[in-house]
């Protein structure tokens, strides 16, 4: 699987030629070319062409075949607590706050430690990976451990700081947990893969100076900021009983908006506010599976996106979801919003994809490097085989992509040019860092302690 030993010995530059059946490379929207080579030089695209012109232009590249497959941009969950894949279905059909304060808190006060969230985020590796999606936009506790896992499993991730009032495992206070976060970063800011945003909570977990201590250390590194925010009307009502206004209008007063800011969920918003998160460049991660399951209600993304804000995908943590599974998300999300708004063009395919691409890299400011398959962008392409029966014939790869395919059609996942997993036809799919014993060890140990805990 790792390419670099087999790249063709007269070539120095180690160049790689995936010659796709149709290529989708996100921008301009909507694009579609047909038999189309991107053509990879280390970690970056070199460049993208037909593939007769490719074959003589590149002689020497070393060629992969996607002969039934479209290659499309490397997909990007743009919020989620991938460490949770622990606690799948360990409660489920409850609504936030009870579902939060009696079932997911007092799991996480007993078992979150620096393992738990290592091999969790692992095993959330895994299936997103195999899912296509080869970044991620992460909060949770001991950012130094979902690092660990990431650069293991070879995926690209933004590592919130997580930051709360209160006491956990992990860190005792507000100041605890950004000293804590800073010093993480610090330990892996070098690091290709990685790069972090300060993630306080929620404003329902945060308080107002904390918040301001937030914004101080977010303009003084270039980091983004990434909450939750209006997930559910409880949250909203408390804010109005506590501090007189809206959380959004009181993050809004703390200077916390700004185009570095990406808000989870944004379900329940007024006109005015959503004119507020444009004016402000604010990015939404929109969860429509976790909003739906928990009962939040559904985010008003045809109004988001008339308002001009940029909205992109995320699947919330597998206890809240229960997949990591962007093609479900992209497909629930154009129809959610075509259902909700009575607009049956309301996010059409090509925008979906958008949302879990492009959009996605702009909310995390590198749609310069990522989010869509251009020369001198990364390498973090994701192969969809069109070949089984349900996804025949074919008039629209676009429409395949987010109505009929799913993740269990990704066959090929490469992040900066370097497979990470490959699932040849009628076989399992293979990680080039993670053995599935490895795996099989991480579920049996979890699956024992958490039954026990259950019991
Ligand atoms: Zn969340």
């Amino acid at each position: 699987m790792n390419q670099n030993s087999k790249h063709h010995s007269s070539n120095s530059l180690a160049l790689h030629a995936l010659e796709a059946r149709w290529l989708v490379p996100g921008l301009p929207l909507g694009a579609v070319l047909e038999q189309h080579s991107v053509i990879v030089e280390e970690k970056r695209i070199l460049d993208i062409l037909p593939t007769q012109q490719a074959r003589q232009r590149y002689p020497l590249a070393q060629t992969v075949v996607l002969d039934n497959h479209v290659l499309i941009p490397g997909l990007i969950n743009l919020h989620t607590h991938a460490a949770m894949s622990l606690m799948r279905g360990l409660a489920d059909d409850l609504p936030l706050m009870q579902w939060l304060q009696q079932h997911i808190w007092p799991a996480e006060k007993r078992f979150v430690s620096e393992r738990f969230v290592r091999q969790g985020t692992l095993l959330g590796c895994a299936e997103m990976l195999a899912g296509g999606t080869t970044y991620f936009n992460d909060m949770y506790f001991f950012p130094n451990a979902v690092a660990e896992a990431a650069v293991q499993a070879g995926m690209r991730a933004n590592i919130g700081l997580v930051v709360m009032e209160f006491a956990t495992a992990y860190a005792h206070d507000a100041e605890d947990y950004l000293q804590k976060g800073l010093q993480a970063r610090d330990e892996w800011r070098d690091s290709a893969l990685l790069s972090a945003s300060l993630a306080p909570h929620a404003p329902y977990t945060v308080g107002n100076s904390t918040f301001e201590n937030i914004v101080t250390y977010a303009e003084q590194l270039g980091l983004n900021i990434h909450t939750h925010l209006h997930e559910t009307r409880t949250e909203i009502e408390d804010s109005i009983k506590q501090y007189g206004v809206r959380p959004l209008q009181r993050l809004e007063s703390l200077g916390v908006l700004g185009p570095n800011f990406v808000a989870a969920h944004g379900v329940h918003l007024s006109k005015a506010e959503m004119a507020l998160l444009s004016a402000h460049g604010c990015h939404i991660a929109h969860c429509p599976a976790s909003n739906l399951k928990l009962a939040s209600g559904i985010a008003p993304v045809d109004a988001l996106l008339k308002a001009g804000t940029n909205v992109a995908i995320g699947t919330d943590g597998a206890a809240s979801n229960n997949r990591q599974d962007m093609f479900a998300e992209m497909r629930l999300a154009a129809l959610l919003s075509k259902g909700n708004s009575g607009d049956a063009a309301s996010v059409p395919a090509a925008e979906a994809l958008a949302m879990a691409t492009i959009n996605a890299a702009k909310a995390l400011g590198k749609e310069s490097e990522l989010g869509s398959l251009e020369p001198g962008k990364y390498a973090d392409m994701t192969a969809v085989s069109l070949a089984a029966a349900e996804l025949q014939p074919c008039f629209n790869v676009i429409s395949h992509l987010v109505y009929s395919a799913g993740r269990e059609h990704v066959s090929h996942v490469w992040v900066a040019g370097e497979l990470k997993y490959q699932k040849l036809q009628g076989q399992v799919g293979v990680y080039a860092n993670i053995e599935p014993a490895e795996l099989k060890e991480i579920s049996t140990e979890w699956q024992t302690k958490l039954s026990q805990y259950l019991a």
